[in-house]
């Protein structure tokens, strides 16, 4: 978040381009545009360490094991080898410090290296311990003449900055940043202007930028640090919060939403006469929430969050009748031609008998039908219409269109969204249903506009998925219990990777899995239906249908029927290559199982070899069934940026200090002060508040656009 440029009376000196530092220079000033985007000396200032290490701690080199981390030390060279050719080619020094020796290895810059060090000259040592052969050495240490140093600001831990190959090529490591951070505070240091309302600092026990500033990049201590961080990341999320929220407080503002007052008929009777089941208390709670925000005024913009098989789709029928019932029409919309057309099916089987009508547009409709739906919709006759992206095409009108539902929102981008809003002169009220459970913190951030409801309870009898991890050589095993579920009447789900960088390769697993599956489950005892994204779309629906109906055993396929795809009689979702799969997916596929009464399981099957990151998925998975702690555990394994959904959704800013999963608690206090601030003064027009909105104007412009068409 570019917080950081003050315009008062040190305009000049934070807006000072980078190369007039001394010791920077153009080339180097260069680089550092390239490859971190800093060009000012404010971008500079902001530019935050990643860690910090004790510098106090001096390590004797008899005490250096592998397993340390980031060290230092001082000693002597005792001597210089340069050994092997071509990219083998490398300079070691041995050091000692009197209590033995080391070996330091460098590869590149052997030249700049070799001049600096020399036998019997004394160093700073800092670098990471590691093994070879059985010996611990230090690979590019950085090197530090003791009698040269630089004096830097007292500080008792050492700051680190990420750097690219290029830069540390270029010798520009962390600790030259460092040093640059140092000479750099050298000049600006309390001078630089408030970038929070003096009242708020006050109030809420925060650090001044100035001390802040300065204690991110040299903390006199640990306390210090912490204020210093807490302060920084408060200011981060408060700017980010104020952004979001001042949109939709514009716009609560701007739009006036259609008030549907009446509970008719149509939601009486489907409640009382056509429900199969008892309501859960969650999806009655969400109602309430939906029905209060329809009848407020005010557009809904409501997301819906509910794991797989809470029964959204029940509250997406029960509000699209509140819209009928006070003289509206309602659409839905899909991701996909197969959901559609499922959604379809379940919303006319559930309201058949009532007077309601239900149409379907995809992209496979036909000329002659979509003519007559056009014009039932312009005419009015048509009360709900499902469909895929085709209903955002211009030529779909309707004659009074008071709400619109999308499902599984991370498929469609926020630009989709915004442009179902053309097509009424008011925009009709927006339910955005999710199974992808996002944690609150990112809920807040990137539906930051929206508000949240959360279905926290599957419907009762519901037993929970049995996961298991089964390597490939366990696959006589696999078959077997998969005979053994067929031979209870079950059916079976078998999920292959598809990835556009392997597509060929993922094809052709898919391909020999699928002749192996034949193989081991033969006609006619068994029939194993296949369906994926190359496959005609009627062959595609014809081995869907053949699942569906029950006829199938065994579906082989792709991601495809990932998202919504409901048979209650499978039981079992084999993942193959389930390392392969990031934890939202993986949590997604297992959701098409479990939905009936019986015992369900899904199997992951893997490779020996794993990366560590990806045994944290699997044993997440293997360990719980809550798709909230999956995402949490996702959250904090990767971060927001590599979030399945997020791309899509669009998460348009870097966040330069906070973490979302790590700083959930200041997250949430920075959007409750946001809160309070934009109810006492919506439109920050109070002078007090001035500061809030220079800031706000110097926010990175792709987020302030980015908001505006949410
Ligand atoms: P989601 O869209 O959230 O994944 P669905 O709406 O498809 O979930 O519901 C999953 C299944 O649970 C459906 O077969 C649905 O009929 C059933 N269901 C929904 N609500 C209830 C309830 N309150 N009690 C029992 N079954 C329910
Ligand atoms: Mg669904």
């Amino acid at each position: 978040m570019a917080t950081h440029h003050s315009f008062h009376m040190h305009k000049d000196i934070l807006e000072k381009d980078i190369k007039y530092l001394a010791g920077v220079g153009p080339k180097r000033a260069e680089l550092l545009n390239k490859e971190l985007n800093i060009k000012t000396f404010g971008d500079m200032l902001w530019y935050f360490p990643y860690k910090h290490v004790d510098r106090t701690r001096f390590y004797r080199i008899s005490q250096i094991t592998g397993e340390l981390p980031y060290i230092q030390l001082e000693g002597v060279i005792k001597r210089v080898d340069l050994a092997g050719a071509g990219r083998n080619r490398r300079l070691t020094a041995i050091i000692s410090d009197g209590t033995g020796n080391l070996e330091l290895v460098w590869f590149r810059g052997l030249r700049w290296i070799g001049d600096l060090v020399k036998p019997g000259k004394k160093f700073l040592v800092y670098g990471k311990p590691s093994i070879f052969n059985n010996k611990v050495n230090l690979v590019h240490p950085e090197m530090e003449d003791p009698d040269k140093q630089e004096k830097i600001i007292n500080s008792s831990l050492q700051a680190f900055y990420n750097t690219s190959e290029k830069l540390k090529n270029s010798f520009i490591t962390s600790r030259v940043i460092n040093k640059i951070q140092n000479r750099l505070l050298g000049i600006v240091a309390g001078k630089i202007d408030e970038t929070l309302p003096e009242e708020f600092i006050k109030k809420l026990n925060l650090e001044g930028i100035n001390e802040a500033l300065l204690n991110i990049h040299f903390p006199g201590s640990p306390e210090k640090l912490r204020k210093a961080e807490y302060r920084l990341k408060f200011e981060e999320l408060f700017y980010l919060q104020l952004n979001i929220l001042r949109q939709k407080t514009g716009r609560n503002q701007k739009v006036k939403g259609f008030v549907f007052t009446r509970v008719g008929d149509l939601l009486n009777n489907f409640y009382h006469k056509y429900l199969p089941f008892e309501l859960t208390s969650a999806q009655k709670r969400v109602l309430k929430e939906i029905r209060k925000d329809t009848g407020s005024g005010k557009q809904m913009n409501r997301l819906l969050q509910g794991d797989v098989g809470s029964g959204k789709t029940l509250v997406a029928i029960m509000t699209m009748l509140i819209a009928i019932d006070n003289g509206y029409q309602a659409c839905l919309m899909a991701p996909t031609e197969i959901l559609a057309a499922q959604h379809f099916k379940t919303v006319t089987e559930m309201l058949d008998g009532l007077p309601v009508t239900t149409g379907l547009l995809t992209g496979s409709t036909r000329k002659k039908d979509r003519d007559v739906l056009h014009r039932q919709l312009e005419a009015g006759e048509m009360n709900i219409l499902i469909g895929t992206h085709a209903l955002i095409e211009e030529s779909v009108q309707f004659s009074s269109l008071g709400l619109v539902i999308i499902d599984e929102q991370h498929r469609f981008g926020v630009a989709q969204r915004a442009r179902m809003w053309k097509k009424t002169m008011d925009p009709p009220h927006m339910l955005v249903m999710t199974a992808t459970p996002i944690p609150r913190t990112l809920a807040m951030t990137v539906y930051g506009d929206l508000e949240v409801s959360v279905i926290d309870e599957l419907p009762p009898g519901r037993k929970p998925v049995v996961t298991a991890h089964y390597y490939d050589n366990q696959r006589e095993r696999l078959c077997g219990f998969m005979r053994s579920q067929i031979g209870l009447g079950r059916q079976i789900y078998v999920v292959y990777p598809l990835i556009k960088d392997s597509e060929k390769m993922d094809y052709k697993d898919l391909e020999d899995g699928y002749e192996s599956i034949s193989r081991a489950f033969p006609p006619p005892a068994y029939v194993v239906a296949i369906v994926h994204g190359r496959m005609k779309q009627e062959n595609k629906e014809t081995g869907m249908q053949q699942f569906i109906t029950g006829r199938a055993h065994i579906l082989v396929a792709t991601t495809v029927i990932e998202v919504g795809v409901d048979v209650p009689n499978a039981s079992v979702m084999v993942i193959e290559s389930a390392e392969r799969f990031g934890l939202s997916q993986l949590h997604q596929l297992r959701g098409r199982v479990g939905r009936g009464a019986d015992q369900s399981y899904c199997i992951l099957m893997t490779s020996y070899k794993l990366s560590n990151e990806a045994r944290q998925r699997i044993k997440t998975m293997t360990t719980t069934n809550d798709g909230f702690e999956i995402a949490e555990a996702d959250l904090k394994l990767r971060g927001p940026g590599d979030m399945e959904g997020t791309m899509q959704s669009g998460f348009p800013f870097e966040l330069k200090i906070s973490h979302l999963g790590r700083d959930s608690q200041i997250l949430e206090y920075a959007r409750e002060k946001a809160i309070d601030i934009l109810e006492r003064d919506p439109l920050l027009e109070n002078p007090a508040n001035r500061i809030l909105n220079r800031q706000l104007r110097k926010l990175n412009p792709q987020l302030e656009n980015w908001s505006k068409i949410s």
